[in-house]
C-alpha cells in the first residue's frame, strides 16, 4: 500500500485558518504514507496534474485529497486519479474546508487539529478499501415525460427530434399546461397561443412521440435504463379515433358547468374540449356532471347526434404498461388557493380575483372575448389594484421563497390594462421589484412610465364598500398609510407545486424540498438531475420559473437524457450491498427495511439467505444497519471501513474500550 495525501489551500479558504504545513508534516509521518504535499488550488488543471504526476512517479496505489466538499469536487478528483491509473474507489476525499476552516474560523488551532484527525480517519478507512468496478445495465432507448406543459412539450420534441421514442403523459384532456391559459407573454408581449399551439400540434404529429392525454402514471418500478411504468388512461367516454372534433354534441348537451380552463369565469357543457386549440382535438365527457349516469339514464343527446358514433358510455379506465430507460418530470405548478388568501378578501368578494383569472379575462379567446369585465356586474373596471407577493416571501406562512414570475406578469397585466382602458387607473402594491431576465428591467421601467402607480408596501386589508373594493395598505417609502378605492383587485398568489407532486415523488423515489418542489442533485453543478439516476427535472415542477427559463431547462434535461441514451448500457455506482451467504441466517430483516425493494430471501439446498439485486440497490445502508449478524455490507462502506474510521477519530480523545471494539465484531 503506497498512499499519497494532497492537502489543498483553496486559496485562503482553507489555508487562511488551517495551518496546512503542520497538517502535511503530521500526516507525512503516518504508516504507508509515501508522499504528502499541499497545493494552492488542487482542483485547477496544474493541481490535478500534480496528483497524476506523483501517482505515476511514486507508484502510488491509494490517494487522499483533503480539500473542499466531495459534493463539489469529488467527481473531479476521482476522475483525475482514475486517469492516472488508480481505481477511483481507492481514493478518499476529506472536507477540511466546510468541516474545519469554515466552522472553526475563530479557532485556527482547533481547525488544524481537526483537519489532521479527519485525514487520519480517512486513512484508516482507506486501508480496508477494495477496488470496485461500476455496474453496467442494458438501457431501453425510450423516455417517459410526465406533464404536457411547455416544459414537457420541449423535452419531448428535443428527444424525439434526436430520433428517440418518447411517451408523453398529461393528466388533463389537452396538452398546453398553464401557458395555454395566458393571453400575451412578457417581455415581448407575443400571443401565448400563437407560439405554443404549433408546438402542441408538432408533438401530436411526431412519429416518435406517443401521446397519452387524460392519463396518469400509476406505478413506476425498476432503475435507470429499465423502468417499468403503468399508465392509467382515464375514460373520456368518447372514442378518440372516431371523434372528428366537429362539436355537434356540445350544441345538444343540456348541462352547463363552470369551465376550469377559464378559471370558472366562463361556462362549458358536460361534453367539452378545454379550449378550441386543444391537442388532441377530442371531446371528453365530464361524467361527474353528465346526466347519463349508470343509475339514471335520462339523457343521451350527444350519443344520438354524434355522426361518427364516437360516444361510448361504457368506456372504462385502461391500464398500459411501458418500459423506458429514463424519466423526465415536468408537472409544473399551481397557484396558492384562495382560501389561503383570506386577508385580501379572496373567496369572499367576486371582484378579488387571481392573476390567472385576469389572464383569462384579458385573453381574446377568454370568456369575455378579451373585453375586461369585472365578475360581479360585468362592468369595465375603471381602476385596478394589483397586489404582488400574495402568500409569497412570507416566512410566517411557511413560504419564504420568491415566486419569481409575479413582478413581471403584474407589469404585463398593468400594461395590457392600460391598452384596454387607456383612462383607467392602475396601482401596484409590491415589496421589491425583481426583474432580472433579459429585457425585463426595461419592460418594468416602461410600465412604470406608462401612468401605473407603484406603491412599495404591504396590503393589510381588502373589503367592499358599496360598489367599490377598498384596499388598505402602507406606502413604506413615504411612511404613510394608503387607502385606495377600486373596481377590481388582482392578486399574484404564491406559486406552489402541482397537485399530487408529493405522491409522484414517492413513486419515483426522488426528494422534494421543504416546500414540495422536486429537488435537483446540485443547484449549480447538476441542476436537472435527481438523486435517482435516470430521472430528470424540467420546468416549474422544480421551482417557480418563467417560460424562457422553463424552455432552457427543458432542453438541458433533454440533453442529459440524450447523453444517457447515446450509450448502449447505463453505468451504475458499484456502492451496493452484498451478502455473506455463510453468515446470513435468512431472517429477512434487511428485506423489510430496504426502501428500494432490492432484497429477496432465497433458498439454496436447506439454507435461506438474503440476495441483493445490485442494479436496484442504492447503497443507502439500511440493511447493513439492521442486520444483527453483520452479514450484509455496502461495498465502499463496510463495517470494517467505517469502524476503522470511527475508531481513528476517537483515538486521540478516548481509549477505545474493548466493548466498543467488539460491538461490530471487527
Ligand atoms: C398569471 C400568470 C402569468 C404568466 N405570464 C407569463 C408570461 O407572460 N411570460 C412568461 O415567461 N411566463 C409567464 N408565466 C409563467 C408560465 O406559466 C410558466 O413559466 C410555465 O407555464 C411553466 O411551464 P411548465 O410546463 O413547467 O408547467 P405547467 O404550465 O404548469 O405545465 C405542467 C403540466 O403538467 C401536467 N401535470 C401535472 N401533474 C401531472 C401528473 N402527475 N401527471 C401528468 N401530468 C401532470 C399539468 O396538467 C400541466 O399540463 C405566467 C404565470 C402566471 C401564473
Ligand atoms: S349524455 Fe351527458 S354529455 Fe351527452 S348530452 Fe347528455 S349530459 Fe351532455
Ligand atoms: S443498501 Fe439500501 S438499497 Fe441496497 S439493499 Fe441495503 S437497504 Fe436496500
Amino acid at each position: 500500500m503506497r498512499i499519497g495525501v494532497f492537502v489543498c489551500h483553496c486559496g485562503r479558504n482553507i489555508a487562511g485558518i488551517v495551518d496546512v504545513k503542520t497538517v502535511v508534516d503530521e500526516i507525512a509521518k503516518l504508516k504507508d504514507v509515501v508522499f504528502c504535499t499541499d497545493y494552492i488550488y488542487l482542483c485547477s488543471e496544474p493541481g490535478q496534474k500534480t496528483i497524476q504526476e506523483k501517482i505515476k512517479e511514486l507508484n502510488l496505489t491509494h490517494i487522499i485529497v483533503a480539500a473542499c466538499s466531495p459534493s463539489l469536487h469529488g467527481i473531479t478528483f476521482s476522475r483525475a486519479v482514475e486517469a492516472a491509473g488508480v481505481n477511483p474507489y481507492l481514493f478518499e476525499m476529506v472536507n477540511i474546508r466546510e468541516q474545519c476552516s469554515w466552522v472553526h474560523s475563530h479557532n485556527p488551532e482547533l481547525a488544524t487539529k481537526k483537519a489532521i484527525s479527519l485525514i487520519k480517519a480517512s486513512l484508516a478507512k482507506l486501508r480496508y478499501s477494495q477496488p470496485l468496478t461500476p455496474i453496467k445495465v442494458p438501457l431501453i432507448q425510450k423516455v417517459l415525460v410526465i406533464g404536457g406543459g411547455i416544459a414537457g412539450i420541449r423535452v419531448a420534441l428535443d428527444i424525439a427530434q434526436a430520433g428517440f421514442e418518447v411517451c408523453l403523459v398529461e393528466k388533463s384532456p389537452s396538452l398546453g399546461g398553464r401557458m395555454a391559459q395566458l393571453s400575451e407573454t412578457f417581455p415581448t408581449l407575443d400571443c401565448s397561443s400563437c407560439i405554443l399551439t404549433p408546438l402542441m400540434v408538432e408533438v401530436a404529429r411526431h412519429k416518435k412521440i406517443h401521446l397519452f392525454t387524460y392519463a396518469e402514471v400509476k406505478k413506476v418500478e425498476g432503475i435507470i435504463g429499465n423502468f417499468k411504468v403503468t399508465i392509467e388512461k382515464k375514460p373520456r367516454y368518447v372514442i378518440p379515433e372516431k371523434c372528428t372534433g366537429c362539436g355537434d354534441c356540445v350544441d345538444v348537451c343540456p348541462v352547463v358547468v363552470p369551465n376550469e380552463f377559464d378559471q370558472g369565469l366562463g361556462a362549458r357543457k358536460a361534453i367539452y374540449v378545454p379550449f378550441p386549440q386543444a391537442v388532441p382535438l377530442v371531446y371528453t365527457i365530464d361524467f361527474e356532471n353528465c346526466l347519463n349516469t349508470e343509475k339514471l339514464i335520462i339523457c343521451e343527446q350527444c350519443f344520438k347526434i354524434c355522426g361518427p358514433k364516437a360516444i361510448d358510455f361504457l368506456m372504462r379506465p385502461e391500464e398500459i404498461q411501458i418500459e423506458v430507460g429514463a424519466i423526465v418530470v415536468a408537472t409544473g405548478y399551481e397557484l396558492l388557493p384562495l382560501e389561503a388568501l383570506k386577508e385580501y378578501g379572496a373567496g369572499e368578494y367576486e371582484d378579488v380575483i387571481t392573476s390567472l383569472d385576469f389572464e383569462r379575462l384579458i385573453s381574446a379567446s377568454g370568456p369575455t372575448g378579451g373585453i375586461l369585465r369585472r365578475p360581479s356586474d360585468g362592468r369595465i373596471p375603471k381602476s385596478v389594484v394589483f397586489i404582488q407577493c400574495a402568500g409569497s416571501r412570507s416566512p410566517e406562512q411557511g413560504r419564504p421563497y420568491c415566486s419569481k414570475i409575479c413582478c413581471m406578469y403584474t407589469a404585463k397585466h398593468a400594461l395590457i390594462y392600460k391598452h384596454l382602458v387607456p383612462d383607467g387607473e392602475v396601482y401596484v402594491f409590491y415589496i421589491d421589484i425583481r426583474a432580472a431576465g433579459k429585457r425585463y428591467e426595461e419592460f418594468v421601467q416602461r410600465v412604470m412610465g406608462d401612468g401605473v402607480l407603484y406603491l412599495r408596501g404591504k396590503v393589510s386589508k381588502v373589503f367592499r364598500h358599496n360598489e367599490k373594493m377598498v384596499v388598505l395598505g402602507v406606502d413604506t417609502l413615504s411612511g404613510k398609510t394608503v387607502e385606495v378605492e377600486t373596481d377590481l383587485v388582482v392578486l399574484a398568489p404564491a406559486i406552489i407545486p402541482s397537485k399530487g407532486a408529493q405522491e409522484l415523488a414517492k413513486m419515483l423515489k426522488i426528494p422534494v424540498d421543504e416546500f414540495g418542489f422536486f429537488s435537483e442533485i446540485h443547484p449549480k453543478l447538476r441542476p436537472v438531475e435527481t438523486t435517482s439516476p435516470g430521472i430528470y427535472l424540467a420546468g416549474a415542477a422544480q421551482s417557480p420559473k418563467d417560460i424562457s427559463e422553463t424552455v432552457a431547462q427543458a432542453s438541458a434535461a433533454a440533453s442529459k437524457v440524450l447523453s444517457l441514451l447515446s450509450q448502449k448500457e447505463a453505468t451504475l455506482e458499484p456502492i451496493v450491498a452484498y451478502v455473506d451467504k455463510e453468515i446470513c441466517k435468512g431472517c429477512g430483516l434487511c428485506r423489510r427495511v430496504c426502501p428500494f425493494k432490492a432484497i429477496t430471501i432465497v433458498r439454496e439446498d436447506k439454507k435461506r439467505y438474503a440476495k441483493v439485486e445490485p442494479a436496484i440497490c442504492q447503497g443507502c445502508g439500511c440493511c447493513m444497519a439492521i442486520c444483527e449478524e453483520n452479514a450484509i455490507n455496502v461495498a465502499g462502506f463496510t463495517y470494517q471501513q467505517l469502524s476503522a474510521q470511527v475508531r481513528a477519530l476517537l483515538e486521540d480523545k478516548y481509549e477505545v474500550s474493548k466493548k466498543t471494539a467488539e460491538f461490530r465484531k471487527i
